[in-house]
């Protein structure tokens, strides 16, 4: 059986726009993997694409300058260290080296050394026999993988095709949402030589990207309760990731710069830019003519599954797909911008139980989570929430359920509560 989630209005106010490249930052703060550390000093001299943490998926200098620090950053998700660099005027990039692979084991280990956090997925999918491209981006303004399908289509093919090649997949399907037709036209065209290569066009509801839904819907494959794609030997990637392995795999050019949507109200010029990884989202924000001073919302992210920040100077992350600023809460029951809206007695209607891909009820965790009843939470398993928001969007009393089942899960991992 499917699963069905909600639609969302659509509000894509870039689809249209070509990608355009950022100027170089006057300084990037590089994001260290968690379980890596710095592999340069302060005042050494690197070149864009030079090797700079180590790690299982390491970080490279995404400008060429002049180290200046190896810094600490927190953000929402914790705290992790960065290397800070000032950007040179030259911008040289370093003699990088076209990878070889000869069989599975290489590519996943070139895969991982080019920086993409792809790499993570394909080595706990090495028993897979599809691949999904995951080119279902419901969330509103976000448009970065629908552009990359329209500008890199040549690209996203040959990655499908090294991909299947190297992991024994014979099964490719590319999935796109039926309100994208253009996209999926590109991707029929650039794939049909592609043995055992199908577009799929889907619904375009909330969450059909989301892993679990997405892994259900185009293979009939179910998850069991904390099961992963891979469980169920399905490699899912974005359309971006197999462009980038693709290009790396002919230039050798490690991930140093991502594909972002800079929107919401307060940006003059909505669009789609290619940004150094670490660039401070400040920078993108003034290259599309945003006003940051009356902003009362920054979202880093989709807004139903993004994080809310509050410091601008924070730095671009490879999994970054957007950047959007707003004013004012967006009007009642658009997203998670909620803030404005009145919050009224759950009223029992049932939408949000209903609206659910993974059946929770999310009514009733909030109750228990109210009356900190553990036992209950237990019972109600927040720990499955997949963080899709359609919950929050769907409550006609504006709850943030989301934000709940959050607070639900961190109650059950820590202590707090009656177990009764
Ligand atoms: S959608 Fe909102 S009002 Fe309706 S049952 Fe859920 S929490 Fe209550
Ligand atoms: S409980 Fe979690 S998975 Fe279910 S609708 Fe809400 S955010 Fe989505």
């Amino acid at each position: 059986m499917k699963i069905r989630g909600i639609f969302l209005d659509r509000e894509k106010n870039t689809e249209n726009s070509l990608t355009i490249a950022m100027p170089t930052p006057e300084r990037v703060r590089v994001p260290i993997p968690r379980d890596g550390k710095a592999l340069v000093k302060a005042g050494q001299w690197v070149l864009t694409g030079n090797v700079i943490s180590d790690g299982a998926v390491p970080a490279h200098a995404s400008v060429s300058g002049k180290v200046e620090e190896i810094t600490v950053i927190d953000d929402p998700s914790g705290s992790y260290e960065a290397v800070v660099i000032k950007a040179d005027e030259d911008q040289k990039e370093a003699a990088v080296r076209v990878p070889r692979a000869d069989d599975r084991e290489s590519f996943i280990a070139a895969a991982a050394a080019s920086g993409c956090p792809a790499a993570e997925k394909l080595a706990a999918a090495k028993d897979a026999d599809i691949l999904i491209v995951n080119g279902l981006e419901s969330e509103q303004y976000v448009t970065a993988e629908y552009r990359c399908m329209l500008d890199d289509d040549k690209l996203i093919a040959a990655g499908i095709s090294l991909i299947s090649r190297f992991m024994g997949i014979e099964k490719t399907y590319i999935a796109v949402a039926a309100d994208c037709p253009d996209a999926a036209e590109a991707m029929q065209k650039a794939a049909k030589d592609i043995k055992g290569c199908e577009v799929l066009s889907l619904r375009p509801d909330h969450p059909g990207g989301a892993e679990f839904v997405l892994v259900n819907n185009v293979t009939g494959r179910k998850s069991a309760p904390g099961e992963s794609a891979a469980d169920q030997k399905v490699l899912v990637l974005l359309p971006s990731e197999a462009a980038f392995l693709a290009g790396y795999f002919e230039t050798g050019m490690p991930m140093v710069k991502r594909r972002v949507t800079v929107d919401g109200d307060l940006v003059k010029t909505p669009c789609v830019m290619e940004a150094p990884i670490g660039s401070p989202y400040s920078a993108l924000l003034a290259y599309a003519d945003a006003n940051l001073d009356p902003a009362e919302k920054l979202v880093i992210g989709g807004m139903m599954t993004g994080k809310s920040v509050t410091d601008p100077e924070l730095p671009l992350g490879k999994g970054d797909n957007a950047v959007l600023i707003f004013m004012k809460p967006l009007e009642e029951g658009k997203g998670t911008l909620k803030d404005g809206c009145v919050q009224t007695n759950c009223i029992k209607c049932g939408r949000c139980m209903r609206a659910c891909p993974v059946g929770l009820m999310p009514m009733r965790i909030e109750k228990a989570l109210i009356k900190k009843k553990k036992a209950d939470l237990k019972r109600l398993r927040p720990d499955l929430c997949v963080g899709c928001g359609s919950c929050t969007y769907i409550c006609p009393a504006n709850r943030e359920l989301a934000e709940v089942i959050r607070k639900a899960q961190k109650m059950l991992a820590g202590k707090g509560g009656d177990e009764a």
